[in-house]
């Protein structure tokens, strides 16, 4: 049974003690509660350390929000995939729109960075999703099965099965319009069906594929019941306890 999730990515907002305060709210508010998902929080590499150590891990995966394409070495500025998984976090956001347009975060980079994330026992939550003039185009299948083929499935169906998919559609994220509850099904359904080609059905079958791009307290429950959404990744309404727990408890 493929896992249910709802992962908060905070970007680049909260300093050091507001996000400390931010995942301590959250930790508070799950406690003794009894949810039907996996809680996951994605914070600045900085925070990742104290937020790790201040909450209930097991209640609540910590992420990164990304990786160095390096193992170690000579790259200043870098985070490694292995100083990551030192702080306690157990998941890494890869491939987000974001990283792709203004980082340029090519398909080559990003299949390094999921393999140094895999050999570093660290869960990828891996980002794919269109641009408006893409779907425009009707080309949006093409475009997540590129993504998904080039970084991806070079991967062994062992390591593959060890991969969350975020279908996030770039039109959608941080502008306040939602993919339908039929467009997100629609094109989640067209990503199992690519994996099961690829691998096996087992394999679609057990792969948790998340939903990004304006999720909120109002719209999650319409789109975590469709059969191939399995949860969300929630970027500005994972910024505060009162508007994440209500995505949480939408399963
Ligand atoms: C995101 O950046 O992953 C995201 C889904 O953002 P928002 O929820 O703000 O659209």
């Amino acid at each position: 049974m493929r896992k249910k999730i709802v992962a908060g990515n905070w970007k680049m907002n909260k300093n050091l003690q507001e996000g400390l305060t931010l995942a301590q709210e959250l930790d508070a508010a799950l406690k003794g509660k009894q949810v039907n998902c996996e809680v996951v929080i994605g914070t600045p590499f900085i925070h990742l350390a104290s937020v790790a150590n201040a909450i209930d891990t097991e209640k609540i995966g910590v992420a990164a929000q990304n990786c160095a394409d390096k193992a170690s070495g000579a790259y200043t500025g870098e985070v490694s995939a292995e100083m990551v998984a030192s702080t306690g976090a157990k998941y890494v956001i890869l491939g987000h729109s974001e990283r792709r347009a203004y980082y340029h975060e090519t398909v080559g980079i990003l299949k390094e960075k999921v393999l140094l994330a895999l050999e570093n026992n660290l869960t990828p939550i891996f980002c794919i999703g269109e641009v408006l003039e893409e779907r425009e185009a009707n080309r949006h299948f093409d475009v997540v099965k590129s993504q998904i083929t080039s970084s991806l499935f070079d991967l062994s169906k062992e390591d593959f099965s060890k991969i969350v998919l975020a279908y996030e559609p770039v039109w959608a994220i941080g502008t306040g319009k939602t993919a339908t509850a039929a467009q997100a099904q629609e094109m989640h359904a067209f990503i199992r069906k690519t994996l099961a080609e690829k691998y096996e059905e087992e394999v679609a079958e057990n792969t948790s594929i998340l939903y990004g791009g304006s999720c909120n307290a109002s719209n999650a429950k319409e789109l975590f019941s469709n059969p191939d959404v399995d949860g969300g990744l929630i970027g500005g309404a994972s910024l505060g306890v009162d508007k994440f727990m209500p995505i949480i408890e939408a399963f």
